[in-house]
């Protein structure tokens, strides 16, 4: 069915009282073409080539055309933005198609982001920007690819319209390329879906939404009743800390962990201000509006799940008699990622198993990759190269991007070696094994910032060749890919301000 192009009705911005979501319709775009999309994703949905070229893939994905059966709409949803209650915000960009049952009975819900307005598009457009929406689309595939919970994509596309946003470095509203990316996941239920009624007091609704979410993607969780509930938040917080400890591993700064973008299945979700750790600094955050607080930086992200899951107990709590299950599950969340943290600090090293000094040896080597300058991906890749016998800093030299740094922190480093050296005698992989165990939890490829912008760059100056050939790239982060060092490099030195990239913020 082709779409109208109206949506003055059920785009209405408004406060909605009494519901989850608002039935609404995408608004077509004046050119749709299809820019990308994942080989991955497509077959798992029961797709190929031939399906993303038909013309009406075009017209369905950038919003101008519904299959039968689609219902369209958005949701409705509160959070604490910078850890202050923000009250309603809900999708104001983004737009579920429907959901989809695929040959292996695994339901997906399709929606766009970038399709226009909604009830809840405040006083923006609804629309998003070419730059952000590359950004989505090739990081919501390399995260799968690096083996990190996440919302998915299935496709980005041009939508053959301008979109004018405020670039803060200069000043200026730009005209910028619109783009709408198709994002695909169990579920987009975020923690905010819950905070929301519970600050309208709506009890009810509270319980639905709860009993829904339990029933549709917990079906594993017996019990009713508190018992139940108590088992959920459990499970939620587990997840949660799987995640994050993720995140840590492979360096992702998500720059907006603010409680509406955060998932209930612990998924990575919406990626706006996100970054990669280069050069190690736990301070890092590539969120430029968070720039003075710094609440959402790189070694934060832990703490600050913590305190979001501790926002959604207290949405959850009319639900229970005690507060004791939501308790209970607050320190579950800290026990499951004390034990995923030392699960990395096991497979970065390379040792069997983590023994309470090797929380401390990894602890020392940040630092000193702190100090140094030494670029986190890097160091972690060479470092099965070391020479066992007499140990020098030779085969992580690339990791640093300060000469002066390095020899400054050398010999100390060549000291942490030596512990090192002495500890890995004393576990029982050899050398094959360990580093396989390496080289599987320390990605040899990572979307570094620039290398996102310099696709972006490319596509916005008409040459899009770029982001499929990053996307190729991401789909084996772990594995030697002979040809494309390129891509394995360091940040060079023109991204360094900037970080690699331009300026990023929360809504662009
Ligand atoms: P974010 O910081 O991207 O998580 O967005 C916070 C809130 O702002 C969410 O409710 C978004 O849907 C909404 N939002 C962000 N950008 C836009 C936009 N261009 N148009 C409408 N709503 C937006
Ligand atoms: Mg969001
Ligand atoms: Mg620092």
């Amino acid at each position: 069915r082709e779409l109208p192009g109206d949506p003055e009705q059920g785009a209405r911005i408004r406060q909605v009282h009494g519901a989850l979501w608002s039935a609404v319709e995408p608004t077509p775009v004046a050119a749709p073409r299809v820019i990308a999309w994942s080989p991955e994703m497509a077959a798992t949905l029961g797709m190929d080539a031939a399906d993303i070229a038909a013309p009406q893939f075009a017209q369905v994905f950038a919003g101008n055309a519904l299959l039968d059966g689609m219902q369209p709409y958005a949701a409705n949803y509160g959070g604490h933005q910078f850890g202050h209650w923000a009250g309603q915000l809900g999708d104001g960009r983004a737009i579920t198609l429907g959901e989809t049952i695929n040959a292996a009975g695994e339901r997906w819900e399709l929606q766009l982001k970038g399709a226009g307005p909604t009830p809840y598009s405040r006083s923006a457009d609804g629309r998003a920007v070419l730059r952000s929406s590359i950004r989505e689309f090739l990081c919501s595939e390399a995260m799968h690819h690096l083996g990190v919970p996440t919302t998915r994509a299935l496709c980005l596309l041009a939508t053959g319209e301008e979109v004018v946003r405020d670039m803060f470095y200069d000043g200026h509203p730009r005209a910028e390329p619109g783009a709408i990316v198709c994002r695909v996941a169990p579920s987009f239920i975020r923690f905010g879906n819950f905070e929301l009624p519970a600050s309208r007091n709506d009890i009810a609704l509270l319980r639905q939404l709860a009993d829904f979410t339990i029933r549709r993607d917990y079906p594993e969780l017996v019990g009713e009743g508190e018992t139940l509930y108590a088992g959920w938040f459990a499970q939620v917080c587990e997840r949660t800390a799987a995640t994050i400890a993720h995140w840590m591993r492979v360096g992702f700064v998500h720059g907006v962990m603010n409680t509406d973008n955060l998932s209930i299945l612990g998924l990575t979700i919406d990626y706006g201000p996100y970054g990669w750790i280069d050069d190690y600094d736990p301070d890092w955050t590539p969120n430029t509006t968070d720039a003075h607080g710094r609440r959402y930086r790189f070694g934060w992200q832990p703490k600050i799940a913590h305190w979001n899951l501790g926002r959604l107990a207290q949405a959850l709590s009319p639900l229970f008699a005690s507060i004791e299950p939501l308790q209970a599950g607050l320190d579950g969340y800290a026990a499951a990622y004390t034990r995923a943290d030392r699960d990395n600090v096991a497979r970065k090293l390379g040792l069997a198993t983590c023994r309470d000094e090797d929380v401390e040896l990894i602890r020392d080597l940040h630092t000193l990759m702190h100090d140094g300058e030494a670029d986190m991906t890097l160091l972690f890749r060479a470092l099965p190269d070391i020479d066992l016998a007499t140990p020098t800093l030779a085969p992580l030299a690339d990791a640093f991007y300060d000469d002066d740094k390095r020899r400054h922190v050398e010999p100390a480093f060549i000291q942490w070696l030596s512990r090192y050296v002495a500890r890995l005698r004393d576990d029982p992989l050899d050398a094959t094994e360990r580093r396989a165990r390496m080289h599987a939890a320390n990605p040899k490829y990572v979307l570094r910032n620039y290398l996102a912008q310099q696709a972006i760059d490319r596509a916005e100056q008409g040459d899009e060749s770029g982001i499929a050939e990053l996307l190729d790239v991401m789909r084996r982060p772990y594995d030697e890919q002979p040809g494309r060092e390129a891509y394995a490099g360091k940040r060079p030195d023109w991204a360094r301000d900037r970080a690699g990239c331009s300026m990023l913020s929360c809504s662009s």
